[in-house]
């Protein structure tokens, strides 16, 4: 499972973002809250890149981990398989599979088979005279995708909110949409003025984007209109 620990993040972001807003110009007699609540309704959301957030993940795949990295608009740092020693790897089983005996099972074989075989390609380039560097740079390469990394990750309140729109999508893959959520419920706690009112793009906005894409058990189907539903809507 997933582990998601707060490290640092902006602190009086609140009457921070709302100082940027003063300068910038803003109606007078509004608290900074009525500012921050404000800025991210009406998505005036630059003004929020100010407060920084700082994430310590444990217990991702590295799968999700190329997922999240997807995410350009934040920094990343990973746990480097070129300069540690993966033989005790641990590994996500896939959430769709987890309460399937067999297929668990299944899993584990390969995942032991994999780790049997990285140590196995590691032991003999050591005997053949090959450095440790450059064992450790050849056999992960049999390592597998459910392999758990470690992860630093610093991102703006502005691309977290368009982070969570993505992933706490249903259409997100069941492990990122767990680390969406473990982040969601660590930030609305310190932010409520910022992330009271986001979730996944439909939510946020108001329409989903998903259009056709949209899943079946979609839990704002009759709620959220798709944008496609309300541009039709304009027709005639
Ligand atoms: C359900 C789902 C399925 C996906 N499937 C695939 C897939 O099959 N293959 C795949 O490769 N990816 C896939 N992705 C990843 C997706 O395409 C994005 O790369 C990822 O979600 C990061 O989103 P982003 O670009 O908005 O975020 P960031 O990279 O953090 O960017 C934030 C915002 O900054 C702006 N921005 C960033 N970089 C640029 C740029 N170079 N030019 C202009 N504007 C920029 C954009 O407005 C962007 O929304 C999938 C994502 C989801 C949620």
């Amino acid at each position: 499972m997933v582990e998601v620990k707060l490290l640092r993040y902006t602190p009086d972001g609140v009457s921070l973002v709302a100082r940027g807003c003063r300068v910038s110009g803003i109606p007078e007699g509004l608290s900074d809250e009525e500012i921050v609540r404000m800025v991210v309704e009406n998505d005036y959301t630059s003004a929020i890149e100010h407060i920084y957030f700082t994430f310590e993940i444990k217990g991702m795949s590295v799968a999700i981990s190329r997922e999240l990295l997807e995410h350009r608009i934040a920094s990343h740092t990973a746990r480097s398989t070129r300069y540690n020693i993966e033989k005790d790897f641990g590994y996500v089983v896939p959430p769709t599979i987890a309460d399937d005996e067999e297929l668990v099972e299944m899993f584990k074989e390969a995942m032991e088979s994999a780790r049997q075989h990285y140590v196995k390609i590691y032991e003999r380039m050591l005997e053949k005279g090959y450095s440790k560097a450059e064992a450790l740079e050849a056999s992960r390469y049999v390592l597998p995708m459910a392999t758990h990394t470690h992860y630093i990750w610093t991102i703006n309140a502005r691309s977290l909110i368009n982070f969570l729109g993505l992933r706490l999508c249903k259409r997100a893959a069941p492990e990122i949409r767990e680390l969406a959520q473990k982040i969601y419920d660590i930030v609305v706690k310190i932010y409520p003025e910022i992330f009271e009112n986001v979730g996944c793009r439909g939510y946020t906005i108001g329409l989903c984007p998903e259009n056709e894409a949209r899943p079946k058990d979609c839990p704002y189907r009759n709620r959220i209109p798709t944008k496609r539903e309300v541009k039709e809507s304009w027709k005639g």
